[in-house]
């Protein structure tokens, strides 16, 4: 499995998923990452990649070049060149269990992080496949989500748990939650 994720800060992403289990996977080739900035991207000589909403309100827009561009870099370098791209947003459908089984089974994944109040409409309607939330609440960025989504993907990818770490008998397989556990002293 190939994460690709368009963001506008790459080294959160890598420093909250390059350690621990997920860091031995990425070691061992079980998954890949690949944080991509999208202020490369702009064209701007400034490096800017927002601006006011078009008709005014509150805050700043991710602009539609720099995201386009970055989605079109990285769409070269996946296997079919069609991933689905996941846009994270307050707005989407909310991630459970049963989507993060499905979204196991490709083999290129695009996570698009907004920031500020959002990224330009007709960049999404261009290239994003999929709108998921993490939860009826709104956080500052979409880092966090992503992450917490390729957390729960990643798991489900063989190789990555050892026997000692089995996703088989866990919380939300067959609908269920996991009985409660204890470890020595008896
Ligand atoms: N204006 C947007 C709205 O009202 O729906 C909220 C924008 S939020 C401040 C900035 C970015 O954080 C969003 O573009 C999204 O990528 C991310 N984000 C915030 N809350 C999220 C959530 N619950 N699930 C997924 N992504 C979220």
């Amino acid at each position: 499995m190939n994460f690709h994720v368009l963001t506008l800060f790459p080294e959160m992403i890598q420093a909250g998923l390059e350690t621990s289990i997920l860091g031995r996977a990425l070691e061992k080739g079980f998954i890949s990452l690949e944080a991509v900035n999208i202020r490369d991207y702009t064209t701007n000589k400034h490096k800017k990649v927002d601006d006011y909403t078009y008709g005014g309100g509150a805050g700043m827009l991710m602009q539609a070049q720099p995201v386009y561009d970055a989605y079109q870099a990285v769409k070269s370098k996946t296997a079919t060149g069609k991933s689905r791209v996941i846009y994270v947003t307050p707005q989407g459908a909310v991630f459970d269990q049963q989507k993060a089984e499905e979204l196991a089974r490709e083999e290129d994944l695009v996570f698009l992080c907004g920031h500020y109040e959002g990224i330009d409409e007709r960049v999404l309607e261009e290239i994003v496949t999929d709108y998921l939330s993490i939860g009826d609440y709104v956080l500052t960025g979409g880092e966090l989500p992503a992450m917490v989504m390729i957390d729960a993907i990643s798991r489900l990818v063989p190789g990555v748990l050892n026997n000692n770490e089995s996703a088989e008998f866990e919380s939300f397989q067959d609908g269920l939650l996991e009985y409660p556990q204890y470890s020595r002293p008896e």
